[in-house]
């Protein structure tokens, strides 16, 4: 990739983040992968208007932990962390195990709605716009994303200025910049989640055949991002 060409992207991006930040209040959830600290950059230096926040599920890799420490220290930042209610996680380890996600899909997902998906809603709530990293060729269930659109599940703007950019804008963007990153990247994991969910992918396989491998592809999201949004 070409500098200007990426240079050209940014100067998009900046604009998908101008109005974001026209829909004040906006918050960027971040879940500081590779994508994410492109847009950390972005805001942080130039749209400190939006507030950043971020997930913490409880089961997070260390690598990430020391990222989010590290790129709080690097920007002079505040990152808003949202922790799941510890009832609902009690509840969920005494009825199904500490790893009972692992024991069927809709456990899994009973653990994602309490420890992603509760705090994602009080991170959003009050908010009129969201800002995600996500790319359309990161997975099939993201192909038809858009830019911006209404999110119509959380009830605001979503704006994904990233939709656009290719795996390759991501470290170009990184490397020539030197923003900090996840070091799991450099061992295999072109997409992070919680530890016990993630692993490292062989070359050429899909980049989110890490996430929840023992599941089907077709449905390997964790409600994040459901596609109930209006462009
Ligand atoms: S990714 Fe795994 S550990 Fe994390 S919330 Fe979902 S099921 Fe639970």
């Amino acid at each position: 990739m070409h500098a200007p060409a990426v240079d050209a992207k940014v100067d998009q991006v900046r604009k998908r983040l101008d109005a974001a930040r026209n829909h004040a209040p906006a918050v960027f959830a971040s879940s500081f992968g590779a994508e994410d600290m492109v847009l950390f950059d972005l805001i942080a230096r130039e749209f400190r208007e939006i507030e950043i926040a971020t997930l913490d599920t409880g089961r997070l890799p260390p690598e990430t932990y020391d990222l989010i420490q590290q790129a709080t220290t690097a920007y002079r930042c505040k990152v808003r962390i949202y922790s799941p209610r510890h009832e609902a996680v009690e509840s969920f380890v005494r009825i199904n195990g500490i790893n009972g996600f692992y024991d069927s899909t809709a456990q899994r997902k009973d653990c994602c709605e309490v420890r992603k998906l509760e705090p994602l809603k009080r991170a959003l709530a009050g908010k009129r716009a969201w800002v995600t990293g996500l790319r359309r060729d990161q997975a099939v269930t993201r192909q038809q994303l858009d830019e911006v659109a209404f999110d119509t599940t959380q009830g605001l703007y979503k704006f994904s200025p990233l939709a656009q950019w290719t795996e390759e804008d991501v470290w170009h963007y990184i490397r020539s910049r030197g923003v900090p990153y996840n070091a799991l990247h450099d061992r295999g994991y072109p997409s992070i989640g919680c530890a016990p969910c993630t692993r490292a992918v062989q070359p050429g396989e899909d980049i989110r055949a890490g996430r929840w491998w023992w599941e089907s592809s077709a449905g390997k999201e964790c409600g994040l991002h459901p596609q109930g949004v209006k462009a």
